[in-house]
């Protein structure tokens, strides 16, 4: 209809994107209520190590239970929670329920079970350090048990004051990981300056690295990287055993993905950590 209308001339009315408006605009007023309505919820993806087999820690990955939606993934909602600036109180009731998450485990299984939560980057200001002083002073949980991720481009966008963050991060002994590694900028020259404690590896990486030379030859330089530089490395997107095979042999300690286990309900995760693996787990369910 706007062709005909002929050429610089715009169309009015175009219903598609009409409808797209009122639905973003439906979203946000939704997501403005969600948090008082306790509709968000974690869940945890183990991370295992490659030697053991053992649960050492889990990955808080956000879900939203929209109550006519049903569940909306964290790709749909979070650049939406950034723009309205609901990402602040949000990412701050993460770190809070991961951590009185990370206690519960902690105190109940008496073992230094780990917890990685990720990072918006609008949350790289001084109001994370406030409330990661009060998260530490609310729960009993070992600083270094916890793993904040954060990404390359996140370290770019603002390197000098980033830098002084996240040394006031592990200031407290709070440990940094950086997500979906080797797909940024993969600056080598700053990592050594900053500090990281763990690289993890991204999962277009491990995605057929048992037959895919040139994912393979990536993953070995980012496994040789890491430990040159004393860094921890976490394989991401584990799904086969070929995958955790090859990844064990070549020296990385950490993996994590549907091979092991999909991100669980927190009821799922102390079950999980009740067996020992998720493998037990299913079986005792009879799955
Ligand atoms: P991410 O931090 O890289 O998280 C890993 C994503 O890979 C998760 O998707 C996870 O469910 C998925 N995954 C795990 N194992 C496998 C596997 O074996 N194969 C495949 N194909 N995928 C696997 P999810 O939960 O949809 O989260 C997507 C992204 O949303 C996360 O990527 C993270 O960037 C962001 N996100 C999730 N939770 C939070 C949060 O609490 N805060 C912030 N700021 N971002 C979050
Ligand atoms: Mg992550
Ligand atoms: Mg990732
Ligand atoms: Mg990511």
């Amino acid at each position: 209809r706007a062709k005909q209308r002929g050429k610089g001339k715009y169309a009015i009315f175009d219903p598609i994107m009409h409808s797209q408006v009122v639905e973003r605009l439906q979203m946000e007023n939704d997501l403005r209520h969600a948090l008082d309505n306790q509709e968000f919820i974690l869940n945890y993806q183990p991370i295992v190590n490659l030697e053991s087999s053992v649960i050492e820690g889990f990955e808080a990955l956000i879900r939203w239970q929209h109550p006519k939606k049903g569940l909306i993934s964290p790709f749909k909602f979070i650049s939406i929670t950034e723009e309205m600036g609901l990402i602040i109180p949000l990412g701050q009731w993460i770190l809070k329920t991961g951590c009185q998450q990370l206690s519960t485990w902690q105190k109940q299984f008496n073992y230094p079970l780990k917890l990685s939560i990720n990072l918006s980057v609008k949350q790289l200001n001084n109001s994370l350090i406030t409330t990661l002083d009060e998260i530490l002073s609310e729960y009993e949980i070992l600083p270094n048990t916890l793993s904040l991720e954060i990404t390359e481009s996140m370290l770019i966008e603002n390197l000098e004051s980033t830098f002084y963050l996240l040394h006031q991060v592990k200031e407290r002994n709070i440990s940094i990981s950086i997500d979906d590694f080797g797909t940024g900028y993969s600056c080598f020259s700053y990592l050594h300056r900053l500090p990281v404690d763990i690289l993890k590896i991204d999962r277009s990486f491990v995605h057929n690295l048992e037959f895919n030379h040139h994912n393979q030859l990536i993953t070995e330089s980012i496994i040789v990287l890491s430990k040159s530089i004393g860094m921890s490395v976490i394989a991401e997107g584990v799904e086969a055993v070929e995958q955790k095979n090859w990844l064990k042999q070549h020296g990385c300690s950490w993996g994590q993905g549907y091979f092991f286990s999909p991100p669980l309900l927190p009821l799922q995760a102390t079950m999980v950590l009740e067996k020992g693996s998720y493998q037990e787990y299913i079986n005792n369910k009879q799955i």
